[in-house]
């Protein structure tokens, strides 16, 4: 717990130094401004009562001031929260953005790192600025209860240490069950992933709309119950543990303040107890119990919290892309040496001792089965993993190493699983290169080289509509438009090399067949990787590579594969007689 309470105040103090120490200083104060009041009352009880009235006129000035010193101390504490929280909001969440932009792709296929992007993608500046505060309270809730405690030493000896060690045993308790929790909200992640994973899916038209088409909803339905059920009993579980020791507590709390009613009246009446310290006494406890019970609800709750630190640490300390290399050639001629691949956690190779190049101006097509590792390929291509053996290299350069700008340069990519934005299409195309986002001339030539502006002018406000149907005015894209949408966004960077992996599957024969047409004149003088599954489409690159699970079992123009026996062969007198039936169906 001290370790994390330490972890907790360097990331704050890395952030919000100033913001965190007017926060702390203020609470502190208004801390010691509780016993200081308590003091003072009692001396001017005990001054009225003894007729001095200079003395009374001093003790009751300062109770005064410092009555008002603390209801102003109240207002600047809470002014120092919303700037605490405010700033961390400023600084750490770009941060985060910045760092998920350099962390190694790889940390996303990961399950244990997926665990902690999940708690950091969930709003953790204001849950970390909550924690501090929470530190902070407690820090201070300890220092009043305790500094009250002292006064109970004029009582009697017993009564100061006897209230100290319940106070202890109260904190202890505390402690422990913050653990409990700490250990539970860690155990428990995964679960929660899922979890939240499915409430997405209940909140996406798609998925939603798949389940009623399958009758699934009721097996989503129970996945969902049982992870809840069993989620709500092991906290239910640590609850009632803790509450057992709170009540305990809270008997030997009872004991105590039945002896000290007794007592302070037993010394009253013997003229033993001031009048002063009778009232200060009988007026502290309420003010110290409640104190005791914030302490031991701050304590207890902390434990859910700490997971947060530990995530947004080992989030920070995630590999960096070293983006030590740039690159000046005009010419890049990028060369997969040996190349065998296999992905972060996984025994199996996916790919095998892949050799070819790729030079400025040329198109290489990668054809083969679902599943034979096209993509792999482009994945590896731009730089998102290391090869597990061999090289990738752009004129004798890692690709992985590149810094981001140099790779910006040299890739314009559309993947399978590209997005669109609830932004407008304007926006959404201009994604593709920020700088010219505002530019509507290269936006519009974006969108009339992928064959879209038709339909961009039919819509209610043209390039400014949105894509969103939720949104007033916003309308929905097919999967076709989408398609031309993310090809619309590539051609908006002036890149050396288009990487299109399998980006006109929704799109009909024809329609896929003048995209290619068009795309091999808009790209004169680039080069390019295509995926595609229709083979047809592959025609129009300067090579094929034939992948056969995860090796490249032929190689060459689409004349010389046609013109030799071979996997190419087979699978285009496949596809080219469903063509020649479904067509001649129709
Ligand atoms: P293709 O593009 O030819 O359909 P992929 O390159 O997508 O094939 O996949 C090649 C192999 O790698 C497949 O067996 C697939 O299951 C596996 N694979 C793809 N992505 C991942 C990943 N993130 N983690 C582990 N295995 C993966």
């Amino acid at each position: 717990m001290v370790q994390n309470i330490k972890q907790c105040v360097q990331m704050i103090r890395t952030f919000a130094p100033r913001e965190a120490l007017q926060y702390a200083v203020r609470s502190m104060l208004l801390a010691l401004a509780t016993p200081l009041l308590a003091v003072l009352i009692e001396r001017c009880i005990n001054t009225v009562v003894g007729m001095s009235r200079t003395e009374f006129l001093l003790y009751f000035s300062l109770l005064t001031v410092i009555s008002f010193a603390s209801v102003w101390l109240e207002h600047f504490k809470r002014t120092a929260s919303v700037a605490l929280t405010e700033c961390l909001v400023e600084k750490c969440t770009p941060k985060i953005i910045d760092k998920l932009n350099v962390m190694r792709y790889s940390y996303f296929d990961n399950a244990a790192t997926a665990d902690i992007m999940e708690r950091v993608s969930r709003n953790p500046v204001e849950a970390l600025a909550q924690l501090y505060k929470t530190i902070i309270t407690c820090i201070a809730l300890a220092i009043r209860i305790f500094s009250v405690a002292l006064l109970y030493f004029q009582l009697s000896f017993a009564f100061g240490v006897t209230l100290i060690l319940l106070m202890v045993v109260e904190i202890a308790i505390g402690i422990v069950s913050n653990k409990e929790f700490n250990r539970l909200f860690s155990a428990e992640l995964p679960k929660e992933r899922k979890l939240s994973y499915i409430g997405e899916l209940l909140s996406q038209k798609e998925s939603v709309f798949d389940f009623k088409l399958n009758q699934s909803i009721g097996y989503i339905k129970n996945i969902q119950k049982n992870l809840a059920n069993s989620l709500l009993k092991e906290r239910v579980g640590i609850n009632l543990k803790a509450e057992r020791y709170y009540l305990i507590n809270v008997f030997m709390m009872l004991v105590w303040t039945a002896a000290l009613l007794i007592s302070l009246i037993k010394g009253r009446l013997s003229g033993g107890v001031e009048l002063g310290l009778f009232c200060t006494l009988l007026g502290s406890y309420p003010i110290l119990s409640e104190c005791q019970s914030e302490l031991s609800y701050y304590l207890s709750t902390m434990g859910k919290d700490w997971f947060l630190i530990e995530a947004l640490q080992k989030f920070f300390a995630f590999d960096e892309i070293e983006e030590t290399e740039s690159l000046t050639e005009t010419l890049p001629e990028i060369v997969f040496s040996h190349v065998s691949f296999r992905y972060p956690g996984t025994e199996k190779f996916v790919l095998r001792d892949i050799s070819f190049k790729l030079s400025a101006g040329q198109t290489i097509a990668l054809v083969g089965a679902n599943g034979s590792g096209k993509s792999t390929i482009v994945k590896l291509l731009c730089g998102l993993y290391e090869p597990t053996e061999g090289t990738v290299t752009v004129n004798g350069k890692d690709v992985h190493k590149l810094s981001l700008h140099s790779r910006n340069k040299l890739f314009s990519a559309v993947f399978q699983d590209f997005q669109t934005y609830s932004m407008s299409v304007n926006e959404n195309v201009g994604l593709g290169n920020v700088q010219s986002i505002s530019d509507t001339n290269r936006i519009r030539s974006a969108l009339e080289k992928a064959r879209l502006a038709d339909f961009v002018d039919t819509l209610p406000n043209g390039g400014d509509t949105n894509l969103d149907h939720l949104d007033a005015g916003g309308v929905s894209l097919s999967g076709g438009q989408s398609q031309r949408l993310a090809i619309a966004r590539a051609y908006m960077n002036d890149a050396h090399f288009f990487l299109l992996d399998e980006p006109t599957s929704a799109m009909d024969p024809v329609a896929e067949s003048h995209l290619y047409q068009s795309f091999s004149d808009i790209i004169h003088g680039k080069g390019a990787v295509l995926v595609s599954h229709r083979l047809a489409s592959a025609a129009i690159a300067d090579s094929i590579l034939v992948i056969d699970k995860g090796e490249i079992v032929q190689y060459g123009t689409h004349s010389e594969l046609m013109s030799s026996e071979g996997l190419y062969k087979e699978m285009y007198a496949k596809q080219s007689s469903w063509y020649a039936e479904s067509g001649a169906q129709e």
